[in-house]
């Protein structure tokens, strides 16, 4: 190991910094963060450091609190500004004035760090992800900034900014704790069960009281296995770039995962890698799995402990049954979470170049399952069949062909666009473009596959022009004369 890394206590201590410009801004703004009595060497000063050094310091007018002080000491550099300072920062892009604050630094046996310059430095600064009193350092030795930069951008995906108040939540307890699990595997089990079940993920939903709550209830009980949890988790379309960071999260820190026949292999693949996947899908292994069963593992699992996600296509909420899920376990007493997924109909639209709602074409957009579609009232289909709107049909492969009868029936023009998007958003996309009064011979001939979404309104036809992704879209009108 090149370096040897540390955190150090810099309030009240002397920090001088060598620039003026937005570089030396970045590190008086961290070094004041952390308390150092900051003074500055420069010719010039930018806006920041300007108004931050001219103005002195005078108690902070939001928290009314005296900052550390920081000075403007002197213009140019002199050795001798070094004396008293437990560290030095060069920020200026002069190198020969970097390398005289080294080498003066140097020979006071004082640390310097330069900026961006690893050959001159007696100490780097690490990037940081900062969820205080939590700070993650990481450093690449000064070899590959980027590099450590990436590694930090990974970082602060997996702790999102509950952990801050998570660490200050533990540190209050910790005492008690202690006295409560003397023995140190007993002691570190149930802090991985705070932060990875109960208490982190009250935290995450804002809910500070329940994991103080949990603490002192947990608290008293011998050492057992700690509750369970159930998040219930959108996977979006198929993409596994569409997921969300909090979907990951939870992919990633997963006992069980419950997931639809729906769920692309590529989003499985960034679950936990011992995480148990258990293909609860409509159709699974031939049989279909009822509601019933999959509500009855859910608590199965989570009773016993266990950290379960619910991972459905597209979003919980949206033709998903998440509410139904919801209920069992409010009933159980359960905690969970709920994690919206990008819905077939918003990725359709954006991955076949369609705007599901257009200036001039469709002020509004409605989602509509195809499903129980024939069992609507006329004067549903009446409102249905309204120009001026977006109508996505989900579920809507199967009964294609009625629909486009209904609409015209209802009094929708038979000129009306309509795009059928298969597999929208993954490898295998196919759009095709067709007109209402078309839809039967596609439902007849068009060979089409689930899972589909059709899009009928004017914003259709922009398909044509504004496609971007996998195999140009296929307009019917034109397959029909050569057939
Ligand atoms: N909760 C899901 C919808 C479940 S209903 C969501 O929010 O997206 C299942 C229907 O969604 C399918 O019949 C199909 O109409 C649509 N669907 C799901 N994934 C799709 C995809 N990748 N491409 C096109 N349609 C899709």
């Amino acid at each position: 190991m090149r370096y040897f890394p540390l955190f150090a206590d810099l309030k009240g201590r002397r920090v001088l910094v060598v620039g003026g410009g937005d570089v030396a801004e970045r590190k008086v703004r961290l070094l004041l963060d952390a308390g150092a009595q900051v003074d500055v060497v420069a010719p010039a000063l930018n806006e920041w450091l300007s108004k931050r050094l001219v103005a002195g310091p005078g108690p902070d007018r939001e928290t009314g609190l005296e900052p550390a002080p920081c000075w403007w000491l002197a213009r140019h550099f002199d050795a001798a500004q070094l004396r008293g300072a437990v560290l030095v920062i060069a920020a200026t892009d002069d190198r020969s004035v970097n390398a005289s604050v080294a080498a003066a630094a140097h020979s006071m046996s004082i640390l310097a760090n330069v900026v961006d310059d690893a050959e001159l430095s007696g100490f780097i600064v690490p990037a940081i992800v900062d969820r205080s009193p939590l700070v993650i350092a990481i450093s690449s030795g000064g070899t590959a900034p980027v590099l450590a930069r990436l590694v930090r951008e990974q970082i602060e995906v997996l702790f999102d900014e509950s952990f801050g108040a998570l660490a200050s939540l533990l540190e209050r307890w910790r005492s008690r704790i202690k006295a409560a699990f003397p023995e140190l595997t007993a002691r570190r089990r149930f802090y991985e069960t705070a932060v990875r079940s109960a208490a982190g993920g009250a935290m995450r939903r804002r809910r500070p009281d329940d994991a103080d709550q949990w603490l002192a209830r947990e608290i008293g009980k011998p050492a057992v296995a700690g509750a369970g949890s159930v998040a219930i988790v959108g996977a979006g379309p198929g993409d596994p770039g569409l997921l969300t960071l909090n979907a990951l999260r939870a992919l990633q820190s997963a006992d069980v995962i419950l997931h639809d026949r729906l769920v692309s292999t590529e989003v499985l693949a960034l679950a936990r890698r011992d995480a148990e996947c258990i293909e609860v899908g409509k159709q699974a292994r031939g049989q279909s799995v009822t509601q019933q069963h999959i509500n009855a593992l859910m608590v199965e699992h989570a009773g016993s402990g266990r950290r379960v996600v619910r991972l459905k296509g597209g979003d919980p909420f949206v033709f998903g049954r998440g509410g139904e899920e919801l209920e069992c376990l409010v009933a159980h007493g359960i905690p969970f979470e709920v994690v919206p997924g990008i819905t077939a109909a918003v990725a359709c639209g954006a991955y076949a170049g369609i705007p599901l709602t257009h200036r001039d074409h469709a002020q509004s957009v409605q989602f509509v399952t195809a499903h129980r579609a024939e069992s609507l009232p006329a004067r549903d289909w009446d409102a249905l069949s309204a120009p001026g709107q977006t109508l996505c049909f989900y579920m809507g492969v199967g009964e294609l062909a009625s629909l486009g009868a209904r609409l015209i029936a209802h009094g929708r023009g038979e000129d009306t666009p309509v795009a059928v998007i298969e597999n929208g958003s993954r490898p295998e996309q196919r759009v095709t473009l067709a007109r209402l009064a078309e839809l039967d011979d596609l439902a007849a001939r068009g060979r089409l596959c689930s899972p589909a979404m059709v899009i009928v309104g004017e914003v259709a036809s922009f398909a044509a022009a504004l496609h971007w992704y996998g195999a140009e879209p296929r307009q019917w009108e034109a397959l029909r004369r050569v057939a």
